[in-house]
């Protein structure tokens, strides 16, 4: 699949209906510098790997505009069209203020949500303050998308958690729409979820879709259990149907995935030989062996068991001093939380104490970046790791791993995969290890490098081939075929 397959598949299907994607994060935020005005895209999988399909099918994609000039660039009607070099698509911006942003991104989305459906109920904060904003601005969102709705034939296609009550209120107004959502993270066991104070509200909310659909289907069978015992609602564990006032929501699992063939052909592109030359010269790592970290900065993420596992590793086998190099790359990352920005800390602080230790004249163990690196450069660290290590805790997918493969066009990188992300189940020819035992994370390090060449290749081409076989248009192929199935 390609989006030229994609955006002629959505025509032959749909052709009198109009798709309007609705998200938290925008896939372009404009914004002022001395030199003008520039334009970033976001670090995060969501946007990454929504973008190329809406430049193939090209509809509305609604979100928080959250960018210094996302005003200034928008019509009268809060739109912009994008990609800014190649229009393609319309974006539609909503605006929050700063008591909006706080109550319902960095409160109730980022402090309750997020943690919860990770697992790590103790970092969970609720408040009710947070819950009535995230209320609100769910709202806020209904109303920007109404006017968009050319007929109720037309698909809302929901991304994610920060949107559990706007399927509900879509719903009210609209009765025959078509809804559908995209959880992108874990959804967690019934025992945790119950934690939360507003589940029902979240759950009825969510009942609003005609389907849902997770990574995986134990995401699945966990929001079905979720149902079952706190609504009274009728369950087909099998068929994976929930029937709640008269209505039917379907789920589905559908991992998520890359736009693979951007990658390789980026790892393909002239002069980039050169290129990775200079990274290595510059980094002083011609001759070493290196690994590679690229993560938000998130506790979710395991960063900080992956460094301590650098430092067991070293210590443990000292013949790879001088010789073994990590670059981590660490986009900073919900700042405004306190629990992100001791993680920055704690996180910055082992890595120097690493260097301080083991550092001598011509090698730093960890080369650390704190800034988001684009696309197009990170596919050159991709190239240049012999190694990348994707170690998080807990993970709903990982597009991180799927990136590094689809970068390794000589097939020669090792991926080091934690047990613990939504990816692995994919993608089982990683070295696989559980990031909370330091000793054999550290052992499989050198397992990883000490991995025999035809192994190591084998390994990747199997890997190779399962993601450009199941990259982001087979992922929109299987939403859209699911979403067929509703509306036929
Ligand atoms: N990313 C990026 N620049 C960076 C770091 C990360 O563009 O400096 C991208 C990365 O390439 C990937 C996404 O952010 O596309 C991270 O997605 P993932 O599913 O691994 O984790 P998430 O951040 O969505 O939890």
């Amino acid at each position: 699949m390609n989006a030229e397959t994609i955006s002629q598949l959505y025509r032959e299907r749909f052709a009198d209906r109009s798709l309007i994607l609705v998200s938290n994060r925008e896939p372009y935020i404009h914004r002022k510098t001395k030199h003008g005005i520039k334009v970033d895209t976001p670090a995060g999988g969501l946007t990454a790997a929504l973008d190329p399909v809406m430049r193939a099918i090209r509809g509305t994609w609604i979100a928080w505009g959250s960018g210094s000039a996302d005003k200034e660039v928008c019509d009268g009607n809060d739109k912009v069209m994008v990609p800014p070099d190649d229009p393609a698509y319309t974006l539609k911006r909503v605006w929050l203020d700063q008591k909006e942003v706080d109550g319902f991104y960095y409160g109730y989305a980022n402090q309750a949500l997020w943690p919860l459906s990770h697992m790590l109920i103790e970092k969970a904060r609720f408040s009710m303050r947070h819950w009535q904003r995230y209320f609100e601005v769910n709202r806020k969102f209904a109303d920007s998308i109404i006017p968009e709705i050319d007929n109720d034939r037309d698909v809302i296609w929901i991304q994610d958690y920060h949107f559990t009550v706007l399927p509900y209120m879509l719903r009210n107004r609209m009765s025959d729409l078509t809804i559908s959502m995209f959880w992108h993270i874990p959804w967690p066991p019934w025992e945790i979820f119950r934690v939360i104070p507003q589940r029902q509200e979240i759950l009825k909310g969510m009942l609003g879709c005609d389907l849902i659909a997770f990574h995986i289907n134990r995401y699945c069978q966990n929001f079905l259990e979720t149902v079952e015992q706190e609504l009274d609602a009728s369950v087909d564990r099998k068929e994976n149907r929930i029937t709640y006032n008269g209505r039917e929501t379907r789920l589905i699992p559908l991992p998520i995935s890359i736009d693979y063939d951007k990658f390789d052909q980026m790892t393909r592109r002239d002069k980039i030989q050169s290129k990775l030359t200079e990274i290595k010269r510059k980094l002083k790592i011609e001759d070493k062996y290196v690994g590679i970290g690229v993560d938000r900065l998130d506790y979710s993420k395991g960063i900080y068991e992956r460094v301590q596992a650098i430092k067991l590793f070293l210590k443990k086998y000292p013949e790879y001093r001088e010789r073994f190099t990590f670059i981590q790359i660490a986009v900073p990352s919900r700042t405004k939380i306190q629990e992100y920005s001791e993680l920055k800390e704690s996180i910055e602080k082992l890595i120097d104490e690493i260097n301080r230790e083991f550092s001598t004249d011509n090698w730093k163990p960890i080369i650390y970046y704190s800034t988001n690196v684009s696309h197009r450069e990170l596919v050159n660290y991709y190239r240049i790791a012999d190694m990348a290590i994707v170690s998080s805790i807990v993970d709903g997918m990982n597009l991180v791993a799927k990136e590094y493969i689809a970068s390794q066009v000589d097939e020669k990188g090792v991926l080091i995969l934690s047990e613990f992300v939504g990816a692995v189940a994919e993608l089982d020819r990683a070295i696989i290890i559980n990031p909370f035992d330091i000793e054999q994370f550290a052992d499989m390090i050198k397992k990883g490098i000490e991995m025999p060449e035809a192994e190591k290749r084998r390994r990747m081409q199997k890997m190779r081939a399962y993601v450009q076989t199941h990259n982001i248009y087979d992922w929109i192929n299987d939403n859209l075929k699911a979403v067929e199935k509703e509306i036929l």
